[in-house]
This record gives C-alpha cells, sequence and structure tokens, in this order.
C-alpha cells in the first residue's frame, strides 16, 4: 500500500443496472421509461439560446423551483432541486442525519441507502420486511436518528396507504422522515399533502421514470422550509451550480407538459395491468405493483436461468444476487410491444421447461 493510501476514504460504491450499448435490444432492466420526453422539452431544449451556455446557470433555479412549486401547489420556498433524486437523496441524508442513534430503513430497499449511510458515516439499521416483503410499521416506532422509506418499496413494488406513512410519522416527530416516491406517480397517492401537516417530513421524486427524463438527471423535494433551507445551505457549502441550464429548461417544460404527462403514466399503468395477467397465466407470481416495474418469481424456474435466456434475447431485466431477492426478477414494464415479445419469448421458453405450466397463453 503506497502511503496515501492510508487515507483514502475507502467505499463500496452503488451498483446501477447495466446501460449495454447494443442498438436493438428489450431494456427493462433500470425501471427507465419507455416513451420519449414530452414534445415540448424537445422544442424547449432546441429553443435555448446556447450562447447563454457561457454564463453559470441560475444557482437558485428559480424557474424549474417554481414550475414544481406550481404543480404541487407549494411555495417556492418547500421545494430543493437536484442532480436526479439520488442527489437531492444524498443532499438529504449529509443534511439531517447528524444523530449517534441509527437512521432506519428496510433490509430490502433501494440500495444507494446504505451505501450514502456508509459514504457519510451515518449510524443505520435495516429492519426486515416481513415474509410478504411488506414494510412492519412497528419496527420504526423505537427510537432513530431518522427514518428513509420508498413508497412504493423497490425492487419489491409494494406501495402503503398514506395512514401507514401517517402513522410511521406520528412515531417520529422528533427526525426527519425521508420518503422517496420515485414510482408514485404509476397509481399511489403521494404523501405530499402531510407536508404542511409535518414539518419534519420530506417527500422526494424524480423526473427519471414517470417523465421520461433519466438523461436529463433532475430530482426534487418537497417539506417545510426549514428543511429545504437547511438542505441549500449544504448544497452551497459543496457545489452551487449543480443544475445546468439545459436540465432547468427541461424540466420547466416537462412539468408543464401535463396531459402528455398523464397519456404517459396511463399507458404504463394499461401495459402493467395487461402483463400481470400474462404473467400470471405462465406461473408466475408478484405483489400488486403500484410502480412501473413487476417483481417476479416462478413456480418452478429459478429466477438466475430465466434472467440469463431472457439475456441471450437481448431482453434485459433486473436480477439481484443478494439474499431473499435471488429468486426474483425486477422487470421494468415497457411499450405494449416490447411485452408482448417478452410474454411470447417466456411462453416459448417455459413450454421446453415446464409445459403443464403454460395455461391459457393465447
Ligand atoms: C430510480 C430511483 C431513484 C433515483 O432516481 P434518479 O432521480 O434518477 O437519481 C431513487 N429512488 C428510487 C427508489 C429509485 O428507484
Amino acid at each position: 500500500m503506497k502511503p496515501w493510501e492510508t487515507y483514502f476514504r475507502e467505499v463500496e460504491p452503488y451498483v446501477a443496472g447495466e446501460q449495454p450499448k447494443l442498438t436493438s435490444m428489450i431494456k427493462l432492466n433500470t425501471n427507465e421509461n419507455p416513451y420519449p420526453p414530452a414534445p415540448d422539452v424537445i422544442d424547449a431544449i432546441r429553443e435555448m439560446n446556447m450562447e447563454r451556455l457561457k454564463l453559470y446557470p441560475d444557482p437558485a433555479c428559480e424557474q424549474l423551483i417554481t414550475a414544481i412549486a406550481d404543480t404541487y401547489e407549494v411555495s417556492a420556498e418547500q421545494v430543493f432541486v437536484g442532480v436526479g433524486s439520488d442527489d437531492v437523496l444524498g443532499m438529504a441524508f449529509l443534511t439531517f442525519f447528524n444523530s449517534p442513534k441509527p437512521v432506519l430503513f428496510p433490509d430490502i430497499t433501494y440500495s444507494f441507502y446504505d451505501v450514502w449511510a456508509k459514504l457519510f458515516q451515518i449510524p443505520y439499521r435495516q429492519p426486515a420486511l416481513d415474509e410478504n416483503y411488506h414494510i412492519q410499521k412497528e419496527d420504526y416506532y423505537e427510537e432513530n436518528g431518522g427514518v428513509v422509506l420508498a413508497n412504493p418499496n423497490a425492487p419489491t413494488s409494494i406501495y402503503e396507504d398514506l395512514h401507514f406513512i401517517r402513522d410511521i410519522i406520528e412515531h417520529n416527530q422528533d427526525v426527519v422522515v425521508i420518503v422517496d416516491e420515485a414510482y408514485i406517480d404509476f397509481g399511489g397517492t403521494s404523501a405530499i399533502e402531510l407536508v404542511k401537516e409535518y414539518k419534519n417530513l420530506l417527500v422526494v421524486q424524480t423526473y427519471s421514470k414517470s417523465r421520461s427524463l433519466a438523461g436529463m438527471r433532475i430530482g426534487y423535494a418537497i417539506g417545510d422550509p426549514g428543511l429545504i433551507q437547511a438542505m441549500q445551505n449544504v448544497k452551497y457549502s459543496y457545489n452551487s451550480y449543480t443544475m445546468n441550464q439545459t436540465s432547468i429548461a427541461a424540466g420547466v417544460a416537462s412539468m408543464k407538459a401535463k396531459q402528455y404527462f398523464e397519456e404517459c403514466r396511463n399507458k404504463i399503468m394499461d401495459t402493467r395491468e395487461w402483463t400481470k395477467k400474462e404473467l400470471a397465466n405462465l406461473g408466475f407470481s408478484f405483489p400488486d405493483s403500484m410502480t412501473n416495474f413487476l417483481f417476479v418469481t416462478h413456480e418452478s424456474v429459478p429466477a438466475k436461468d430465466l434472467f440469463e435466456a431472457l439475456r441471450k434475447e437481448n431482453i434485459f431485466v433486473r436480477y439481484f444476487n443478494k439474499p431473499r431477492l435471488d429468486n426474483h426478477l425486477r422487470i421494468t414494464i415497457g411499450t405494449k410491444e416490447e411485452m408482448i415479445k417478452l410474454i411470447a419469448f417466456l411462453y416459448s421458453y417455459l413450454k421446453g421447461n415446464c409445459s403443464e405450466h403454460t395455461r391459457g397463453f393465447a
């Protein structure tokens, strides 16, 4: 070891899903939206004054914050924006979790939470989901340094209603409670409506899934002005210009394209319901997803075999080689055409493996 290496920060990084460079593939592995961004977003980027790129962007992101505040009927002082919700969540961990008591989040959830906790040296504990992959709310009643919940949860796709979320906040009035709503636009009810009641609640959302802008990197948090101001102070102590001019323009246009947003998310939810029926006919089971993905397991064929067989067909899904997850696949809802191809392949593959289970596939 070189002497200077003794003082390197040692971290085990988060592993993102694969981004294969193939031109022809069915990509159902990272929960991106299969539809392009709203036409208004593309126009807004085209119409940008490129000469202005010589100037720094607005560090306060006023236009973007106003567009988000208008959409959710909150004040601009209640909105924080960042480079994807990963940036927003990381900033929130850094800002709010400085207690010696452990921060709580489930053992099975978005796998970035424990990475940030380790990076920032935040003590944490991960109460186990129950045998049906549900959060047990009583686990969050004990003393802690903060609570983080993804709702719907990932990769389980399970949504808990607002009574459940409210109960956890009620039991945690002296710490910050973060609700990560990356998938809330696919059928759930947002906890944003609880923000006016609970000054310790921070709701985080993203443009990456329901708004087809994963490549632009825009996320935001909505909470009490006290929480938002504290996050701004940390942001301005690290990097004032996180949001570039293009992201700001795209983010504003996307929030205003309400009809396109509704059409897109409804198409995905319809395709999800169709896919559920087809997968059930093929012998798969899964929780009732309120997201743009399904968390599936097959009654007789191991998930790893299915993952590898799909991969050979250039159909990419997500496989987690982890306890309690290693017989499941997380399959993103793509376009109807993509899901038809997925089902057709699974039908022919499973027919060879377990013909008695492929009942009723037309
Ligand atoms: C995708 C995802 C994120 C991160 O999204 P970005 O905004 O693209 O950084 C955060 N939390 C969960 C649960 C996610 O699934």
